[in-house]
Order: C-alpha cells, then structure tokens, then sequence
C-alpha cells in the first residue's frame, strides 16, 4: 500500500497507529508516528501549522471539558500562533491521558478478575468466544466500549456458588495484600461504571433488604428478640455500607443471619408440632371428662377436625373461640354442680340431724312413758300416783319444748332450701344469658345469630380490603313440620344436627355456616360470585340427596330451598338476608328442593 500523501489521511493513519500500538496520545509520539506514516525523517522539528490544524480538526470535542480545552487550540490557530497552539494542544492530550490512562488500567483489572470469577450461564468457552469478537473492534474507543460491555455483562450475571474456585486462588479469604489492594478499588469501580439501571437495582434490592430486615423479621420473629436486634444491626450495616467491600461485610453477616433463622424456623414447626400434639390429647380427655352433654361432644368433634387439618388462620381464630366457650360452659357447669351439690349436702345433714335428736328425745320420751306407766299400775295411793305424774308431765313438757324447736329448725332448713333454689334459678338465668352472649348454636355446633354477625362482620371487610366478592345463602330445610310431626321432635333435631354436618363436609374451607333460627341456615361464600355460590349450593343439595339420614334405622331424605344473594359493599347484613330470603320464598313457591341467585339491585 503506497503511503498517503493527503495530510488528512496521514493524520488518520497516524492516530490508528497511535491506538494500535496502544501508545499514550502525547504530541511527540503523534509526530513520530506521522512522519512515519508520512515516510518524512523525524528531525524533532516545531509542528507546523497545517500539521495542528488538521490535528485540531480531528480532536473529538463530545464533553463540555474536551470543548473547554480545543477552544485555546481553535484560538491560536485562528491567530496563526503556531507555539501557542501546540501548547493547548499539549494541554488537551495531557487531560486525555489523565482521562483515559486509569480506565483502561481499572477495566483491564476488572477483567481479568471476572474472567476468573465463575458466574452463571458464562462458560470459559463462551466467555474466550465473546471475548474475540470484541476483540475484533478495529479502533480503540469501540474496543473500550465493548469491552466495557463485555465486564458489565458478566458482572450482572449471579456469580455460580457450584463452580469449582478459580484455579489462581483468586477468590481465598486472605490474598496478598498487593491483588487485593488492586482489586478491591477495581470492585468499587465496575459498580460506578455500571449503567444508571444496575445502580437502581442495587439501590432498590437495599432497600428490599432494609424493609424485610425491620419489618418482617420483627413481624414473623417476634417471639425471638435476640435474632430481631441482629436483623436490626444488620439493616442499619446495609444502610451504612457505601461499597462494595462493605456490601461484602454485610453479606457474609446475612449469609450466618440466615442460617440462624433456617434453624429457628425448623424449631418453630417443631414446637407448633408439639402443641398440636397437646392439643389432640387434651381433647381427647375433655371426651372423657365431659361426660354426656351433646353441645360439648360437637365442640370437641369441631375442635377435632380443626387440629387434624393444615393449619389457617380462620380456622384457627374459629377453634379459639369455641375453646372459649367450652371453657366458659365447663366452668359454668362446674359452678353450678358445685353448688347444688352443696345445698344438698347441708341440707340432708341437717335432717338427718333433727331426724336423730328427734328420735332420740322422742325414743327417751316413750321409754319415760312407759316406765311411769307401770309405776302407776303399781302405785298404792294417790300421793304416790301424783308423783309420778308429776314425772309424766315434766317429760311431756320437755318433748313439747323438743318438737317446738325441731319445727322450729326444720322451718329454717325449709327456707335455706327456698334460698338456695332461687339461687339456682339465677344462676340458671345466668347461664341462659351467657349462652346468649356465646357465638355457636348449642344444638348444631354451627354458628349462631351473634356468630354470624361476627364472622360477617370479618368477611366483609376482607372482601372490601381485597376487592372481592362475598355471596350470602339462606336455606331453609323443607317440609320440616311433617317431619316433626312424623317423627317426633327429637328426631328433628337430630336431622338439623345431620344437615349440618353434610353441609359442614362440603364447605371450603373458608365458607362459613350459622344457624340462624328453627330450620333456617346462612352460608356465606367469600371471594366467590353469585353464579359460583349458587353452583355450590346445588352440589350441596346433591350431597345432600346422598347422604341419608336415619330415623328409628329408615331412610328420609332432607331438602333445602335456598336463595342466595352477593353482598354490596358498605350494606349491612340484614339488606343482603333480606334479598336471599326473598329468593329463597321464590324457591319455595316454584316447588321446593331449589336454588334462586338473586343479583345485587
Ligand atoms: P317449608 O317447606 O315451607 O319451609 O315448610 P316447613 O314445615 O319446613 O316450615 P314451617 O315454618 O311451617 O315449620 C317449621 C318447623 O320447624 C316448625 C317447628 O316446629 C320446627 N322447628 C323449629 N325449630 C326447631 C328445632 O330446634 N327443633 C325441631 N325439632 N324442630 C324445630
Ligand atoms: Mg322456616
Ligand atoms: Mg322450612
């Protein structure tokens, strides 16, 4: 290839040269390389002014700074100031080697240190094959920018824990101090050389980690203060760390942290294991101890199935609530007992103690009697007679005395024993007043009005919070009067028991059902709509048509006739009732064992 001749070209050649071999930009080195280029004898001579302007020409001016400093080159060379040129000139490349010199030194460290690291997705193969493409770049601003690229690329994928340690011991704890004070600043530099994107990951995923330190540690962890003051020092030592290093620092503290909680948390299922455990046996003994009331067999049945299922928090708040009242009524049972048994027992003594003092003086008496009767058979005079009946009449007078004051007790105890029923009465009314104040229906186990309303009150609101819908049923059992009628008021119950039981088999786990009164139920659907609702009370009626109930060993089959209705948020819960009674008359009138969806106004 001949040599230019066109300066415009020589200067091209010469600044290729100049990047090729990787020469520091100075003005000699430039001139040394034109006059090669150019095939002139470098004799050290003054830069001529042709020379600098074309040099001017090329000098990129893409910063504020590099446009600050060609402004003295334009200058002189607008005044024909050959010496004052190459001085600006001078002082242009002198800030382009300040500029460019420690960035080819940090991302030539950087690469070699990533080249070692082992990252994911990033073989050593695919890392030599991307590497010689960007070698290919044939000037030294676009090899710059690759490469740079290339770093970025490996350093945003996550590093491979699997992978075998780089061969050097590039990665060992303790390296010496010459690497590791290279490469520590070197570190530092990739993060400010990464894009504006990689720097607000970073800064969000602190957060993240700041935010799941103070809130969620101490919200799952409360019971363990000693790992919530850890999570605390450690946020406060992710907010603090202001590099890399740092960074570093706080993620090996994590890495322990989180092994601390691993084992925690594995404590914590065995705990919650064990007092599962307790539970189950503690209800199994309840069995035994509440011997023959049917409320407190269902409660322990219900409590059962809670303890046997995966836990929620629904059925959990539910179990709670009827261990309350289980409680509650065991200790009002307990009470009551205590006390009639009580009164009883005073009572009986009492009795039995007149009874004896009673039979005693009276016994004495008889016994005085007949021994004066036979003084006076036997009496010879008068005097003698009267003296015994002085006798007679002093016991007489004393079993007078004796019967007065045995009324007069028995009279007493007659009115303890009044006192003490009007005091079970109370107490019964109390009890009653309690079992109103409870929150389940003592025949069925279910709900009651006051449950439901509770319970309602929950639904609601999670269904406003969530943004979803909630459905409410009213079903009411069929021809319930024939089959009183029939069969009698106890087998009546004992249906109701059934039904619920079949509905309690065929509820999700959040559906909830209440009795709300003689034959009539409530089932509330949460995050289901009116189509899904009434879908689940037909499948309900199927069940229902499956699973006969038994009276005296025969076979009677139960309907329902339901309306059901979805809930508008903000209404109370006796407008949507209303709306799901009226549908469940529609089902009535239209022939029973039915479902009518009524959609909100
Ligand atoms: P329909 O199909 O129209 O609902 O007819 P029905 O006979 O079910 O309705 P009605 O309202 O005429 O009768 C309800 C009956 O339910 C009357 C009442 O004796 C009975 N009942 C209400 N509460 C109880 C209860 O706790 N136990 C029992 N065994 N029966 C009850
Ligand atoms: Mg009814
Ligand atoms: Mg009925």
């Amino acid at each position: 290839m001949p040599a230019p001749t066109n300066p415009s070209e020589i200067t091209r050649e010469a600044l290729r040269r100049l990047a090729m071999q990787r020469m520091p930009p100075t003005p000699d080195n430039f001139r040394k390389l034109y006059n090669e280029v150019a095939e002139i004898e470098d004799e050290g001579a003054a830069t001529p002014l042709a020379l600098l302007r074309t040099l001017a020409g090329h000098l990129p001016r893409d910063t504020a700074e590099r446009t600050r400093l060609a402004k003295p080159i334009d200058q002189a060379l607008a005044a024909g100031k050959g010496a004052a040129a190459e001085e600006a000139m001078l002082a242009y490349l002198g800030s382009l080697k300040e500029e460019e010199a420690p960035a080819w030194n940090t991302l030539i460290g950087t690469l070699i240190r990533k080249w070692e690291a082992r990252q994911i997705g990033w073989t050593t193969a695919r890392k030599r094959d991307s590497l010689d493409r960007v070698l290919a770049a044939n000037d030294p601003g676009t090899l710059y920018a690759r490469l740079q690229g290339l770093v970025r690329a490996w350093d945003q994928a996550p590093s491979d824990p699997e992978a075998p340690p780089p061969a050097e011991g590039a990665s060992a704890p303790v390296a010496e101090p010459g690497r590791d004070a290279m490469r520590a600043p070197a570190q530092v530099e990739v993060k400010l050389v990464a894009s504006g994107e990689s720097g607000e990951i970073m800064t969000s995923l602190r957060e993240l980690l700041v935010v799941a330190l103070e809130t969620v540690v101490p919200a799952s962890l409360g019971e363990y203060p000693e790992l919530v003051a850890e999570a605390t020092r450690l946020s406060a030592s992710v907010k603090a760390s202001a590099n890399a290093q740092q960074l570093d620092t706080v993620a090996r503290q994590l890495r322990k942290f989180a092994y601390r909680l691993e084992n925690t948390a594995g404590e914590t299922a065995e705990i919650r294991a064990g007092l599962l455990n307790l539970l189950r046996l503690l209800l199994e003994n309840i069995e035994e101890i509440v011997i023959d009331d049917q409320w407190l067999h269902g409660q322990v049945e219900v409590l059962r199935d809670v303890v046997n299922k995966p836990a929620d928090v629904r059925m959990i708040d539910d179990a709670e609530r009827r261990i309350k009242e289980v409680i509650f009524k065991q200790s009002q049972i307990k009470h009551n007992l205590e006390q009639a048994q009580k009164t009883l027992r005073e009572m009986l003594a009492g009795f039995v103690d007149q009874l004896a003092s009673f039979s005693e003086t009276t016994g004495s008496y008889h016994d005085k009697i007949a021994a004066n009767a036979i003084k006076i058979g036997q009496a010879r005079d008068i005097a003698e007679i009267g003296g015994v009946l002085d006798e007679v009449m002093r016991d007489t007078r004393v079993i007078q005395e004796e019967a007065r004051r045995s009324r007069d007790e028995l009279q007493s105890a007659r009115d303890q024993a009044r006192a003490a029923e009007a005091r079970i009465a109370e107490l019964q009314r109390e009890l009653e007043e309690a079992s109103r104040l409870m929150r389940h229906d003592q025949l069925t186990g279910a709900l009651n009005r006051r449950g439901l309303e509770e319970t309602f009150e929950k639904e609601a609101a999670r269904a406003t919070r969530r943004g979803v819908s909630l459905c409410v049923a009213l079903l009411d059992i069929d021809n319930f009067k024939k089959l009183n009628d029939t069969w009698g008021h106890q087998t009546g119950d004992e249906a109701l028991v059934h039904l619920i039981g079949v509905i309690r088999q065929n509820l999700r786990p959040n559906d909830t059902v209440a009795r709300l009164g003689g034959e009539e139920f409530v089932i509330l659907y949460p995050e289901s709509d009116l189509e899904q609702s009434a879908a689940a009370l037909v499948r309900l009626q199927r069940e229902l048509t499956k699973a006969y109930f038994l009276a005296d060993g025969q076979k009677l089959l139960i309907t329902f006739s339901a309306g059901v209705s979805p809930w508008n948020p903000g209404e109370p819960i006796d407008t949507v009732l209303d709306r799901a009674d009226k549908a469940m008359y529609e089902a009535k009138q239209t022939g029973r064992n039915k479902v009518v969806a009524r959609p909100a106004p």
